[in-house]
């Protein structure tokens, strides 16, 4: 009996492992979390910048393609030799060289179907956004009670020793006597990360004054700073999630990421093993991309079309005024950077709730959906900058419209928009309108119907008959 049952539980895991849900939750890390964390990350992008040198090396040199276990391989030799490495969970370095691994089958991919796609590139400094646990609960465990999630090896990242000579990043010539004190040369960039200390010069002197035994004497050999062994994410200390909504299904991988505005996130990817059917509701709507109207329903309702974007533009022109007068490489040039990101971030977030309301409010409410297929004539439908703005809205909207019907068990397909919006959705009579004529007045049976109620009838006609659920009508679509 039980071991039927599990059987069965393992076929449904089987059958369904592709459905994959992801779960995003805002993080807030405490300052030192934060330091670990960005710590982690410019580790982590040293290494993919030094597996992609390896690469481009070995092929330039030998004609040679390195593999995903080649590079796999090199990482125990990498550790002994960048010892900061083996602060970071090994998993996550893995993961690294996994993403090399994909960036360049996708180069090669378009390659072969003869795009001209960018070679792999350096990550430059702050352009490494995040760090993938694949085996989630390794190294990265919610706590679904304590609104916590805690991870592994970020609390115990080794600072580099005083002075331990060798491949010490911090040789003791960094070190500046001054009697009784000690300084610490400008641009040491890992002391400060870890320190804690406000970054005034002379609270920073003061931490690592006392990290020296208040004696004034030069570090012991091998004398680990005190906050090596801090209080950090592994162990007292987990950081504080906000769980505004439940994780379903099992984990398998987290990511943690920082936003362009400095904010924290992490994704859970769940496997899902069933998918959660709505009840039936016995209606069908086709849905048409208006110019006028974000999308014209075949029910007659109409979705206004939102422009967040156009509400966005002079506050984005004007942090993009302020960014342009900041000097290159000062403090100022990144603060006001953050502010421009934050426009940025306000169009997405506004447009996401958006979509997201009006997809689930659609799904909810019917069984069949019939959308204009975007990849199809997507050039010729409209013009101008406004459009392609609209048109990111539209995708968005689309996608999010499609994986919820999957998930609820609707039916939902992409019709070919071609004649959609010449054609009589009463009598199949085809005309050509300008643009601009927001009216269709059939000349053949006399009916006047909104442009776009029109054309969103005739997306409902097409997707109907692609389905199969309605007999083939009069009119003629493309490709019969
Ligand atoms: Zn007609």
């Amino acid at each position: 009996m039980n071991g039927s049952l599990l059987l069965a539980n393992t076929h449904a895991l089987r059958y369904n492992s592709c459905v994959r849900k992801t779960f995003k939750y805002r993080l807030y890390p405490n300052k030192q979390q934060q330091r670990l964390l960005e710590q982690q990350l410019e580790e982590c992008r040293w290494l993919y910048n030094h597996l992609l040198a390896e690469r481009r090396a070995a092929w330039e040199e030998r004609r040679e393609s390195l593999r995903l276990y080649d590079q796999h391989a090199t990482l125990p030799a990498l550790k002994a030799e960048r010892p900061t490495l083996a602060g970071v969970q090994s998993q996550i370095l893995q993961n690294v060289a996994v993403r090399i691994d994909l960036a360049f089958k996708a180069f090669f991919r378009r390659c072969a179907a003869g795009e001209t796609p960018g070679y792999p590139r350096f990550r430059g400094k702050g352009r490494y956004d995040s760090i993938t646990f694949p085996q989630v609960p390794v190294g990265c465990r919610l706590d679904m009670d304590a609104r916590h999630l805690r991870m592994m090896n970020i609390g115990q990242l080794r600072l580099p020793r005083m002075n331990a000579g060798g491949s010490d990043p911090l040789p003791l010539s960094c070190f500046r006597l001054r009697d009784p004190r000690f300084t610490v040369r400008r641009g040491l960039r890992p002391y400060r990360a870890v320190s804690g200390g406000p970054s005034t010069g002379r609270a920073r002197w003061l931490r690592w004054h006392r990290c020296c035994d208040h004696s004034g004497q030069p570090p012991r050999e091998n004398a680990i700073h005190p906050l090596a062994q801090a209080k950090g994410l592994s162990g007292g200390e987990a950081v504080k999630v906000i769980l505004h909504r439940p994780l379903e299904g099992v984990p398998k991988s987290a990511t943690i990421r920082r936003s362009r505005t400095g904010k924290w996130y992490v994704s859970f990817s769940c496997e899902c093993t069933e998918p959660s059917p709505l009840q039936k509701t016995g209606h069908q709507v086709g849905i048409d991309v208006g110019l006028k109207t974000f999308a014209a329903l075949s029910t007659g309702e109409d979705i206004a079309n939102p422009r967040f974007f156009c509400q966005e533009e002079k506050a984005l022109a004007k942090a993009q005024r302020c960014l342009s007068k900041a000097e290159q490489g000062t403090p100022e040039r990144a603060e006001r950077r953050k502010v421009v990101a934050r426009v940025y971030e306000r169009v997405a977030w506004r447009r996401g709730d958006f979509s997201h309301q009006h997809s689930r409010h659609i799904v909810d409410s019917f069984d069949v959906i019939a959308v204009e297929d975007l990849a199809v004539n997507r050039m010729t439908h409209h013009h101008c900058l406004a459009k392609s703005i609209h048109d990111a809205a539209w995708s968005q909207f689309a996608d999010l419209l499609s994986y919820k019907a999957a998930w609820a068990g609707r039916r939902y397909v992409a019709v070919n928009p071609a004649y959609t919006s010449q054609d009589c959705s009463q009598c199949g009579h085809r005309q050509t309108l300008p643009l601009s004529d927001r009216i269709y007045p059939c000349p053949c049976c006399g009916v006047v119907l909104d442009r776009d109620f029109n054309a969103s009838l005739n997306i409902l006609g097409v997707g109907l008959h692609t389905l199969g659920l309605a007999p083939r009508s009069s009119r003629i679509y493309p490709g019969e």
